[in-house]
């Protein structure tokens, strides 16, 4: 979706529905002192992205709808499970070495720990850094030592919309979160892993929204 750049006289035309709809083009054109043909192709760019929505008969009225609010409109209606990726998975015991590697093959930022099947945790980047600059014996030290631990882990759910992980993702400055089934075992929550979704994802959802 392009975005429009309004003319003078289009905003004039949007003020002036706003104001008093429904409303006519004749009536609309009498106001800017215009006759209906000139207004015709500006009406028709506004009834097309969504901001006046025109009635037989009736006239004119305002949808209120911007090119903006019909795009994050689109963006709320994605739902997480449609877009998310694999998610890399591997246990507490792992050791550092090994998640590092794993990063490396499966080309990924942040890994996800979990324990007896359950997410117990995540560790990205920058835990192996921090804890390569620490003189941790990476071989010897396992993901549970290192990792970010439940319940200070922000995961989303698979109807959750994108925009919803996406904000996520923002206010808490990650880059990705675990999407997760929640499970009652033994009276206790766990978290299925289900799938992974990151900023690649949501940036990738933008471009092709944009291209659509
Ligand atoms: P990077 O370390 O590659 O910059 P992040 O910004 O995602 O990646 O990670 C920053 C910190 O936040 C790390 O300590 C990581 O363990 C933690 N973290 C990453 N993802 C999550 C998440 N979904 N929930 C809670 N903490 C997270």
């Amino acid at each position: 979706m392009s975005t429009i750049e309004f003319s003078k006289r289009q905003k004039k035309i949007m003020e002036i529905v706003q104001q008093s709809e429904p409303i006519t083009s004749e009536k609309i054109a009498s106001m800017l002192e215009v006759t209906r043909a000139t207004l015709r192709p500006d009406l028709a760019i506004l009834t097309m992205s969504g901001i006046l929505d025109a009635r037989p008969k009736v006239g004119y009225f305002y949808s209120g709808k911007s090119q903006f609010n019909l795009f994050s409109e689109e963006v709320k209606r994605i739902k997480v499970e449609t877009m998310m990726s694999l998610p890399i998975v591997v246990t507490e015991e792992t050791s550092v070495y090994d998640a590092i590697v794993t990063l490396f093959l499966e080309d990924v930022g942040t890994i996800f720990v979990a324990s007896k099947g359950y997410l117990s945790g995540v560790i990205s980047r920058k835990d192996f850094l921090k804890s390569a600059i620490g003189g941790t014996d990476m071989n010897k030290v396992p993901v549970g030592m290192v990792m970010t631990r439940r319940p200070n882990i922000l995961t989303i759910g698979l109807k959750d919309s994108v925009l919803d992980a996406a904000i996520k993702i923002l206010d808490h400055e990650v880059d990705s979160l675990p999407v997760v089934e929640r499970e009652i075992v033994e009276g206790k929550e766990q978290l299925k892993i289900i799938g992974r979704i990151s900023k690649s994802n949501v940036t990738k959802l933008f471009v092709e929204l944009c291209k659509a």
